[in-house]
């Protein structure tokens, strides 16, 4: 599809299909990023006395678990601290009753893994898609790639790849997607995916840096040259992005800037890096809170990164914990951007695993597997021998009959029927050293990469 065309035509009425009003706030984010920080905050004190009234009134368990009359309304943005942190647990054990069920379009169920080891299932609304995927193109717009331009998501997970049903690829053909699944790259997989890659020729690529610069070093180590492809910058998410990432994809496709995101399934769009290499925060959607010891540090120390999202009143993700660790600046950017700058200490970071075909399979494909079942409260994935699997799980009452059998059907289905899976009930999974809770920790993957001579294929 001509870019243009996506542009203009089909990629607004798709949005207005799915009732989403995202090119009218792409327009709006468009022209608030110049804002003065001052009129920023007032932008966002007007959007948290809206957001803390819903959640108030309009969710049965919020006003009881923040403690606070249901006319309580912040008078500035400090009053936020006022509120109690949530965590995952609080929230997934009043889950219902922290959903607004009166959203425009409904609430929207979501599953995710999240970084702490416990899944977490949650609700969003159109209101909050349409933002995120507006603060997404607003992004994209300050390197250069306009809505509607080609882009092909390198995406880590076998999810949506079952996902991927004619309709799924006529709306990716109007709207110049490619979804590439890199669950199961392989030296011998590696060539069919560039291929794909070349036929669609896309301005930038989107996806998880540890399977972008797998694939990157995988078409090395077999000769294909990527440099001819059309991109013109690779955009990171969903992980950290490491520096040796970051020279592996530049390198491979001929110098392109391979710029980070920082967001997550609960807390939306929250920072991105302009063309001055400094963290944006999207401040008209998300406010961003530094947390040591139950208090805001200063700019350059560490602390948790807790969020409040400004659109999603499905639930009230306010003050919410993310478990990811980073610094607040008071730097103003060379950019000219009024928002906020963050820097992006510690955050996830997920280990392939080996199957005993020689296939790379990303964490996340039994990740997936373990985390849509119920009563799982923790659990990680260890693989010592390219045949077999050992998952240690943390269980309730919720783990069904047949869970064992899911776990163990769902891991032979990605790696190979040929692998054996043990299934350990433990009482606690521990956090390794660095304090990060780690789901997927692969021997083999660190073995075979030292010995293939890849940077970093963990
Ligand atoms: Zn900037």
């Amino acid at each position: 599809m001509w870019p243009v065309v996506a542009r203009k035509i089909l990629l607004p009425l798709h949005e207005c299909l799915m009732r989403r009003k995202t090119f009218r706030y792409y327009r709006d984010l468009q022209r608030s990023q110049w804002f003065p920080g001052e009129q920023l905050r007032k932008l966002q004190l007007a959007k948290l006395c809206d957001l803390v009234s819903a959640a108030l009134n309009q969710t049965d368990a919020y006003a009881d678990l923040a403690g606070v009359d249901r006319t309580w309304q912040p008078g500035a943005l400090e009053d936020l601290q006022q509120l109690p942190l949530l965590d995952k647990a609080t929230v997934s054990s009043h889950r219902e009753k922290l959903v607004n069920r009166s959203v425009p379009g409904g609430p929207i169920r979501y599953n995710t893994g999240g970084s702490s080891g416990e899944p977490l299932i949650f609700y969003f609304d159109k209101r909050r898609q349409a933002y995120d995927k507006a603060a997404r193109m607003r992004t994209h717009q300050w390197w250069g790639v306009r809505p509607g331009e080609k882009e092909a998501y390198i995406w880590g997970s076998p999810v949506e790849l079952s996902k991927q049903d004619r309709i799924k690829n006529i709306r990716d053909w109007i709207t110049n997607e490619l979804l590439l699944s890199a669950f199961d790259l392989s030296e011998q997989s590696v060539g069919w995916f560039v291929e794909r890659l070349r036929r669609f020729g896309p301005k930038c690529l989107f996806g998880y840096p540890s399977s972008i610069s797998l694939m990157c070093q995988l078409a090395r180590r077999v000769g294909l040259d990527l440099t001819d492809l059309p991109v013109q910058v690779v955009f990171s998410t969903a992980e950290v992005l490491y520096d040796h990432q970051k020279e592996i994809i530049s390198e491979a496709l001929g110098g392109v800037p391979v710029v980070n995101g920082y967001g997550s399934r609960e807390g939306g769009f929250i920072a991105h890096e302009c063309p001055e290499g400094r963290m944006h925060i999207t401040s008209e959607n998300v406010i961003v809170e530094f947390i040591k010891d139950g208090k805001p540090v200063g700019p350059g120390q560490d602390g948790e990164i807790v969020i409040t999202h400004l659109d999603n009143y499905a639930m009230p993700f306010i003050r919410y914990r993310t478990g990811d660790i980073g610094q607040p600046s008071d730097e103003t950017c060379p950019c000219g951007r009024g928002l906020e700058v963050m820097k992006v200490v510690k955050g996830r970071t997920t280990d392939f695993v080996v199957a005993p075909d020689g296939r790379w399979i990303h964490g996340l494909a039994l990740i997936y597997v373990i985390r849509d079942i119920p009563g799982v409260r923790q659990y990680q994935i260890i693989q010592e021998d390219v045949d077999s699997i050992r998952v240690r799980v943390v269980l309730d009452d919720g783990f069904p009959a047949d869970g064992l059998e899911r776990i163990q059907g769902g891991i032979t289905d990605r790696m190979g029927a040929e692998v054996r899976v043990d299934v350990e009930q433990v009482s606690e999974i521990a956090q390794d050293p660095s304090g990060k809770f780690r789901h997927v920790i692969s021997q083999v993957a660190r073995d075979r990469s030292m010995a293939m001579g890849l940077d970093d294929a963990r």
